[in-house]
């Protein structure tokens, strides 16, 4: 048979965690932790798409590649996808690290004109040049651990023209960093203090003039998917103003994601999956019913297990009862200047593993297929399969148990998206 040239050539690796759909979808209850390993694998990719993956010397019989590497002994996975972010913002939250330490909890700073009301001002006041060049340092992190398609949600502006600066911030992210970004418009984030006592007025802001704003932003800027999220929380939002949020939004044409149950359960559980919504995250505080309910339906679980840690609290994600209830789990980082700073999912799988009780490879699979379903873009990315895009890290390791299990320091040797190598440990 004559050779095939492709772009990409991926030789010999140890692992090869093909990590696959199940009936086409993400992988359920406790079916999760399918890594689909191919011994000595390879792959190969042309026009940044996977044309096939398989043994090494079948693969060496049928292609012949430009770019050639030899990934001997190492493990090879899908990108790692990261669902949940706050990526874009000004200021810190350093002091107020320092008063959670000393005892406040993140309601009394919040109480008291700090959390996410801190942060709103000195996003307000940032440029759009600014807030970009700050990102894209902590995309750049992300991608050295591995990162290669991230969502990223708005929330920190609180009105009209802050909210779309963000809108813009993200979609230059998209286009001036490797990473594969998805934008989500979560203007009911908090009560910025010009409605501090009128959250159904904020609410009608959010509605009839935010919302308008964002649709035609979207129009003139943004092909894919746009997902719109509220915080449904006690000193955010009710269950009711989410409703109202996401009935506009879902008529407006967008996605639907929420904040749910992170501290208090609201019900925002039951109305997101109701509503279809794509993903419901936190999860900390949900009763048992709502997570049968959950457990029933297409929405993803994402499981943000780096807010309990970084509060200091104990109640985590209960993902073993989610996988009894057969719901499909994902990981995300929750990346923010408040509850949880870390750019790394390689973190979130040694906490996943320890309080969530997942399994290395159950932890792999939420941080990419499931991950990828969060976000809907499951049938492209978060699985090395043909007509899936070559996203792909090379790790510095030969066996996937060592992820979560070896933690603290970077694994990661190369990050690949779309068949181009984005980031390698050997050119730094
Ligand atoms: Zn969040």
């Amino acid at each position: 048979m004559p050779h095939q040239t492709v772009d990409l050539l991926l030789t010999h690796a140890r692992q090869l965690c093909t990590i696959p759909p199940h009936d086409g979808g993400p992988q359920r209850g406790h079916a999760l932790g399918d890594l689909g390993i191919i011994e000595d694998g390879a792959l190969a990719a042309r026009d940044g798409l996977i044309i096939a993956v398989g043994p090494t010397n079948d693969l060496l019989d049928r292609y012949t590649a430009d770019v050639v590497i030899n990934a001997a002994g190492k493990l090879v996975t899908p990108g790692l996808v990261d669902p949940h972010t706050h990526m874009v913002w000004a200021g810190d939250r350093a002091e107020e690290f320092e008063q959670r330490i000393a005892g406040a909890t993140y309601q009394e700073i919040m109480a008291e004109g700090g959390g996410i009301a801190r942060t709103m001002r000195a996003t307000r006041a940032a440029s759009l040049e600014e807030l970009v060049t700050t990102a894209k340092k902590r995309l750049d992190t992300a991608l050295s651990h591995g990162t290669t398609t991230m969502e990223i949600k708005t929330g920190y502006g609180l009105e009209t023209a802050a909210e779309i600066k963000l809108l813009n911030a993200i979609a230059l992210l998209d286009t001036e960093h490797p990473i594969r970004v998805v934008p989500t418009f979560l203007g009911a984030h908090a009560l910025p203090p010009e409605y501090a006592d009128d959250a159904d007025g904020y609410i009608d802001l959010v509605i009839n003039e935010m919302l308008p704003a964002v649709t035609a932003w979207k129009a003139d800027h943004w092909p894919g998917d746009l997902f719109c999220d509220v915080f449904c929380e006690e000193g955010a939002f009710s269950a009711a103003q989410t409703r109202r949020v996401l009935e506009a939004a879902r008529q407006a044409g967008l996605k639907l994601k929420i904040h749910v149950d992170e501290f208090k359960a609201l019900g925002g559980t039951t109305l997101g999956v109701e509503m279809g919504a794509t993903s419901l995250d936190h999860l900390d505080a949900t009763p048992d019913e709502e997570i049968a309910l959950l457990g029933a339906s297409d929405t993803v679980a994402v499981a943000l297990p780096t807010t309990p840690f970084a509060l200091g609290l104990h109640d985590y994600t209960p993902a073993q009862k989610l996988l009894d209830a057969g719901a499909i789990l994902a990981l995300a980082t929750d990346c923010n200047p408040g509850t949880a700073w870390t750019e790394n999912m390689q973190f979130v799988l040694a906490l996943a593993t320890r309080y969530l009780k997942l399994t290395q490879g159950q932890a792999l699979v939420a941080a990419t297929l499931n991950a990828a379903h969060a976000v809907a873009l499951g049938a492209r990315i978060g699985s090395l399969q043909p007509g899936h895009t070559a996203d792909v890290v090379i790790w510095g390791t030969g066996d996937y148990h060592e992820l979560g299990y070896h933690f603290g320091v970077n694994l990661v040797e190369k990050t690949i998206i779309g068949g181009r190598v984005v980031y390698d440990t050997a050119k730094r």
